[in-house]
């Protein structure tokens, strides 16, 4: 079902997302993290998240069709270094709109570089997670780049630092868009999340 994603529209405002209805799995990380990448390996299709990567739309929230009442949804990629501090409010309002107000949201998938992973707005973003109860599912993505020893120890250490094991809404697992590794369970554990049949 995932490999039937298409794109279904871009929001800029609140207003302008979906009917909150369904179920949804959103993906948040900071610019660069891989989250395209990922987007394209889990629906098996080279080019859906183009869409997210065409100007004008990387500071959108951008929603992918699976099935009539499932959707996976992109959320603006964060740490612009270089944009003006107008522009960043504006997407954290946007981001922080879809991520506090929508019902319909079932988990969030946070990529974080596996060289670079908890910066500040990551711990943002799982703190906010943990408080609401929310199920929370980090990749620590480009796990190619390592070695296989220190992915794993990266593994532990961001899941010891997140408490990970007092929780049984965090998981926390190693990816790789380009040696497909973690794919598998990455996709099991979306259908899950949207309740669809593999
Ligand atoms: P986004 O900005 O979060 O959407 O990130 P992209 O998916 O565009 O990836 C950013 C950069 O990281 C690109 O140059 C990708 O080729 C690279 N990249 C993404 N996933 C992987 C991966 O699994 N392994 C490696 N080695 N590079 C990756």
């Amino acid at each position: 079902m995932l490999s039937k994603a298409s794109f279904m529209l871009s929001a800029a405002l609140p207003k302008q997302f979906p009917d909150d209805a369904g179920c949804e799995v959103a993906f948040v990380g900071r610019s660069n993290a891989g989250k395209s990448s990922a987007l394209n390996a889990i629906t098996g299709q080279k080019q859906l998240a183009r869409t997210s990567k065409t100007p004008g739309r990387t500071q959108l929230v951008n929603f992918f069709q699976c099935a009539s009442q499932q959707r996976l949804v992109d959320l603006p990629g964060y740490g612009f270094a270089k944009a003006p501090q107008a522009e960043k409010a504006k997407w954290d309002r946007l981001v922080e709109a879809y991520l506090s107000h929508r019902a319909c949201l079932q988990a969030v998938v946070l990529l974080m570089d596996i060289r670079h992973p908890l910066k500040e707005i990551d711990k943002t973003i799982i703190d906010w997670a943990t408080q609401s109860q929310l199920q929370l599912h980090i990749l620590l993505t480009k796990a190619d780049k390592l070695k296989f020893g220190r992915a794993k120890q990266t593994l532990l250490a961001v899941s010891q630092a997140i408490n990970w094991l007092e929780s049984d809404k965090i998981v926390v697992q190693l990816f790789s868009a380009n040696s497909q590794q973690g794919l598998d369970e990455l996709q099991a554990a979306i259908a899950k999340y949207l309740q669809l049949d593999v």
